[in-house]
């Protein structure tokens, strides 16, 4: 969260294409293409619709740029304005930013429960020690890492299986790595970077992303680029489908119904994914059989999509634990997403992800409004079962 200075924010940002929206206006309705910046007013601090603004920019309409908070903007304000989706804040006269800033940087806590962070303030400081109450900024201490890091005992034999694995897939060539961002395949990508294996990567950007899993493609895009064995290849969908098919059903089709939902995830997701594989012989994935019951019996070398689509496909962490996981992230200091740090175990597009609770399933944050049986976009849906070409 960044604090501008009211002067800094009164000069114009020339050439920037910034939309200034009044607080009752409902962000689905207004035309945000090119639009680079949107502020948002609070005419009083106890006025808070433009709350509910940014959290629709954000987690509905998937705005990537910069939101602003002006007005009658308080210090105490910022954190949860940060969890809202707001980027920066201009606070109310007489305030110094600078000061604010520090503040800001030093102390960012929630005394409450809320969605992102289930348990209270104290319940976490017991957890995990004061030292997990100051913000992450991305530093290898972490929440998530704090809380997740413990190695089982079989992790030096796990770790030589999936290296085995990683091998095998690589003398199978053609192979690509399916990265989705989350912790798992970040810890896959290093290892074949450690490895030095012949293995491409890619990432199905479905346009729908959280701003912390792009900030992460960023990251993760500059150390491929010193890693021309395992280049990384980013996969859009088709512009055209995903506009006629939001313009059809709406932005927010895939809460209707689980047809809608599938065929976002078929233009978002499942296209763009057969193009990755196209010329293939087999793809890596981030399963692990502790992931779900439908996944408990992750083999680490899965044949049976040979006969539909000639693919092998590779699980190197089959039979990791999440512990595991994020004990070789500490280990070598893989970079993660943050939203890990705020309970969010699995990560996808930002619409369709939310944070669990203590005690819910791995996979409680995906498509939460759905049953427990329909919960996957397709990806790892047997070719029999889904019947149709992914
Ligand atoms: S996960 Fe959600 S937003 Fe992403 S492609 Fe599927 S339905 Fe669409």
């Amino acid at each position: 969260m960044k604090i501008i200075a009211i002067a800094d924010h009164l000069t114009p940002d020339t050439g920037k294409n910034v939309l200034k929206m009044d607080n009752t206006a409902d962000p689905r309705l207004v035309d945000l293409g090119g639009v680079e910046r949107i502020d948002l007013t609070f005419p009083k601090f106890t006025d808070g619709r433009a709350y509910s603004q940014a959290f629709l920019l954000r987690r509905r309409l998937g705005f990537q740029g910069e939101i602003r908070a002006t007005g009658d903007v308080l210090i105490d304000q910022l954190v949860q304005m940060q969890r809202a989706g707001f980027d920066s804040a201009v606070l109310r006269e007489g305030v110094d930013a600078a000061d604010a800033q520090r503040q800001f940087d030093r102390f960012s806590a929630f005394y409450q429960g809320d969605a992102v962070n289930p348990e209270p303030l104290f319940a976490r400081a017991g957890a995990s020690g004061a030292s997990s109450l100051l913000p992450d900024r991305g530093a290898r201490s972490g929440r998530a890492i704090e809380l997740n890091a413990k190695a089982s005992p079989a992790f030096a034999e796990r770790l030589e299986e999936a290296i085995a694995t990683l091998a095998f897939a690589a003398a199978t060539g053609p192979v690509t790595q399916a990265n989705s961002l989350g912790a798992e395949d970040m810890v896959i990508t290093h290892l074949i970077n450690a490895q030095q294996l012949p293995i491409s990567v890619f990432v199905l950007e479905t346009g729908a992303l959280h701003p912390q899993t792009l900030a992460l493609l960023d990251q993760l895009q500059a150390q491929q680029a010193a890693h021309p064995q395992a280049p990384l290849h980013i996969l859009r969908p088709q512009a055209e489908a995903v506009v006629q098919f939001v313009e059809r059903e709406g932005a927010e089709a895939m809460y209707r119904s689980i047809e809608l939902r599938k065929a976002c995830c078929g233009i978002r997701k499942m296209e763009p994914l057969a193009r990755a594989l196209a010329g293939q012989k087999g793809w890596v994935t981030g399963l692990r059989r502790e992931q779900s019951g439908a996944r408990a019996e992750v083999p680490l070398v899965d044949a049976s999509e040979q006969a539909s689509r000639d693919l092998l496909k590779f699980n190197p962490l089959a039979s990791w634990s999440w512990g595991d996981v994020w004990h070789y992230i500490q280990l070598h200091n893989v970079a993660y997403n943050p939203l890990h740090d705020q309970f969010y175990p699995s990560i996808g597009c930002a619409p369709c992800t939310r944070a669990i609770s203590a005690g819910e399933d791995f996979r409680a944050g995906r498509w939460w409004w759905e049953d427990e049986a329909a919960k996957e976009c397709g990806l790892h849906v047997k070719q029999q079962q889904e019947g149709a070409p992914a």
